[in-house]
């Protein structure tokens, strides 16, 4: 059985809510946090980051699902050394989510995987996208993060009890 997760990035993977404002080029600090030149810093979220390690343990197949511009977006993750935790990216701004999800998964069956909407997670620190994506793709398995779901270990038994059942 395949699933999928879906990993927002603003306030969901790192601590800055618009990646999009930060000018790159980007460097690490220390270990888990970004500067640019002009100061503003970004910190990477460990327990998120071992959040979607545990998933992929689980065979969950990941994509980043990020309202945002490619470019910082990505120079971020590369920044982080996390890019390669994802086996898809979906990083766009305006195209809503719905739709970077929909292509998100024409790519995975074009590869010969099928993935059911409740076999996907989708993690997010905001609840705006979420109607679209119901109305678009299905009921997916839906984490607001630091909201309905306290925190990442939270996450972790939502995630085996709704895919594993238990
Ligand atoms: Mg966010």
């Amino acid at each position: 059985m395949h699933w999928l997760l879906l990993m927002d990035l603003d306030g969901t993977l790192w601590d800055h809510k618009d990646i999009s404002q930060v000018e790159p080029p980007y460097f690490l600090l220390k270990e888990g946090i970004l500067s640019n030149e002009k100061g503003t810093t970004v910190r990477l979220y460990r327990e998120a980051v071992d959040f979607v390690k545990w998933c992929k343990t689980k065979g969950a197949v990941t994509s980043t699902l990020s309202w945002n511009v490619e470019r910082n977006a990505r120079l971020a993750l590369n920044t982080f050394g996390v890019d390669s935790l994802f086996d898809e990216h979906a990083i766009d701004y305006p195209t809503d989510k719905a739709e970077l999800l929909l292509k998100v998964l024409q790519r995975l069956k074009n590869k010969g995987i099928v993935i059911h909407p409740r076999n996907i997670v989708y993690v997010d620190d905001r609840k705006i996208h979420i109607e679209r994506i119901k109305n678009k793709v299905g009921e997916v398995i839906f984490v607001n993060i630091w909201g309905d779901v306290a925190n990442y270990e939270e996450a972790k038994k939502l995630v085996q009890k709704a895919i594993f059942g238990g």
